[in-house]
């Protein structure tokens, strides 16, 4: 062996191979990490709640073992069990996914105790993030920026009051546990601090079970630019770019980018450099994420370190050819990264989350059976889903049924890209976010780029208000045969015959469903009639 690897490798724990991974999630993101165990050549096994039989993440795997009811607390939740089932079908390793356990200390650390390899951060590192106001103490330690705030939580509202006043209104109360944008309240006036408080601690406590909230000046108009990291166990720690992922609904992101289009070079080195001194504070190996607020003057401030694999990762992979979850299975076998320096993003890429929720009715879930599905392709189209024809979307788990991500060479082609992808998908069986998703690409503003990540709240009611063609004419339809109905009851009063008022219903019910021959001709009349007028 070359002296160099072998001294490198003493200092790093035993290197192990991974030859079976049990995956602890499920949908897209458990396809995805079985896609990446067989081109490894690692067996994989799913685990699927009774809700989830026949899932595709079940059929992507090698093997796969019921696990429970559908609640998550009885199935993907019950951290113990899903050790137990690792061991008795003799896998190596544990990849944790996205949400569910991924990022539950006790769980990392479980795993390790049972032998396994956790593929993920060290427990201590999960731990030294896992808290909002702690990963800010360390980031603070490590010279990294962070928004102006406390790194303690709050006694009570007076003293919320008192440090409001010292940071300047607006402000933003965090719940220390929170996640996916839970347990966090804006105050704009003093008046307002001690009811924020008192229900940022409520929402905290049911969510987190832990009711700490801090206070952090609220930033206004920033970007949400995040740093990929990659760190293996030879104290190679590696910033492979960024995210732009300002594209929001209620501190949800809804579409990711890679790269930025307000990062330069310089930034995304001086940048890439506070992620990486961030990690390595906190012993980070495998793939994580520090999270930043960009502000119009190029200032950015750490928000949070997810010590996970991220939704977003693909956007990254596509624009830097790494294969993110591949490499998280290979440092945590003990792999040393081949490289210390990420490659300059190569084109542009856009990822789409396709969510059963309904644009036209406020982002209502949806749910059913998907009864078509017809899957864009083509040049530079990548698709992660969890869904096939037969599959029952219901409300147990996240309405993310999928993702569609686009790479092309410039970002003006990749929105033309994503536009094309978006109209060739056809999704039948629920309502989903595709709407919305074609709509932004055809936004001006997202097309020069020109967002933050209060941009599409604002947005929204003109983004949405305007009906597409289709639902003009399906509304006007329902709004004639409405007419006739009320046409009718006039006439069956004159002549006392109370029956017509139902036969006029069920037309209206069929306009809504099927479209009689009556609707038919009235929207066919609706058309001829909004041409004449254009
Ligand atoms: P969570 O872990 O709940 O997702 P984050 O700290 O990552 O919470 O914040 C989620 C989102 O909330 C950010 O992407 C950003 O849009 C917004 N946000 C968080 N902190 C601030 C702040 N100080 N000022 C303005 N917006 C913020």
């Amino acid at each position: 062996m070359h002296p160099a690897v072998s001294l490198k490798q003493t200092a790093a724990p035993a290197a192990r191979p991974i030859r079976r991974v049990l995956i602890a999630n499920r949908g897209e993101i458990a396809v995805r990490i079985a896609r990446a165990c067989r081109e490894l050549g690692i067996e994989s096994i799913a685990v699927y709640s009774e809700a989830d039989a026949g899932a595709s993440h079940v059929r992507a795997a090698d093997r796969s073992v019921l696990i429970g009811p559908a609640p998550a607390s009885q199935s993907y939740l019950r951290g113990d069990h899903l050790i137990e089932v690792a061991k008795q079908l003799e896998a190596d390793a544990i990849h944790p996914g996205y949400g569910f356990l991924s990022e539950r200390e006790w769980f990392a650390r479980a795993v390790r105790e049972a032998g396994l390899i956790w593929v993920g951060p060290p427990a201590e590192a999960i731990a030294a993030m896992g808290s909002k106001t702690a990963a800010r103490t360390l980031a603070i330690a490590a010279g990294t920026p962070v928004v102006p705030g406390t790194t303690e939580a709050l006694r009570d509202a007076a003293q919320a009051a008192e440090l409001a006043a010292q940071f300047g209104y607006p402000v933003l109360l965090k719940a220390a546990a929170g996640g996916g944008g839970k347990g966090m309240r804006v105050v704009r006036a003093p008046a307002e601090v001690a009811s924020a408080l008192e229900s940022a601690q409520r929402e905290a406590q049911n969510a987190f079970g832990d009711d700490a909230v801090y206070i952090e000046k609220y930033i206004e108009g920033p970007r949400h630019v995040e740093i990929q990291i990659l760190a293996d166990a030879h104290g190679t720690c590696v910033a492979v770019g960024e995210r732009e992922c300002s594209i929001q609904r209620r501190h949800q992101k809804m579409i990711e980018e890679a790269p930025s289009v307000a990062v330069s070079p310089e930034l995304r080195k001086r940048m890439g450099d506070a992620a990486v001194a961030a990690a390595k504070a906190a012993g980070y190996v495998n793939a994580g994420t520090c999270e930043f607020l960009l502000d119009a003057h190029g200032e950015f401030y750490f928000l949070e370190m997810n010590t996970r694999i991220q939704v977003e990762h693909p956007v990254t992979e596509l624009v830097t050819g790494l294969d993110l979850v591949q490499w998280q299975l290979r440092i945590a076998a003990g792999e040393q990264l081949p490289f210390t320096q990420a490659p300059e993003p190569r084109g542009w890429a856009i990822e789409c989350r396709i969510t059963s929720e309904d644009p036209a009715h406020g982002f209502l879930p949806s749910t059913g059976r998907i009864t078509a599905l017809h899957l864009p392709s083509g040049p530079g189209i990548r698709w992660d889903g969890g869904i096939e024809v037969g599959t029952t979307v219901g409300l147990s788990y996240d309405p993310m049924l999928a993702k569609l991500i686009v790479h092309a060479p410039t970002r003006e082609a990749a929105i033309a890209r994503m536009r094309r992808a978006l109209q060739e998908l056809v999704i039948e069986g629920v309502e989903t976010s595709c709407e919305f998703h074609l709509r932004m690409m055809d936004d001006p503003d997202y097309q020069r780029g020109a967002v933050d990540i209060q941009w599409l709240e604002a947005k929204l009611p003109a983004l949405l208000g305007a009906p597409a063609p289709e639902e003009t004419l399906r509304a006007a339809a329902v709004g004639a045969v409405l007419l006739a109905e009320r046409d009718r009851q006039g006439r069956a009063r004159q002549v006392g015959n109370g029956s017509a008022n139902g036969a006029a219903r069920s037309d209206a019910v069929d306009a809504q469903g099927g479209a009689s021959s009556e609707v038919r001709g009235w929207a066919r009349l609706a058309r001829e009639e909004s041409l004449r007028r254009s």
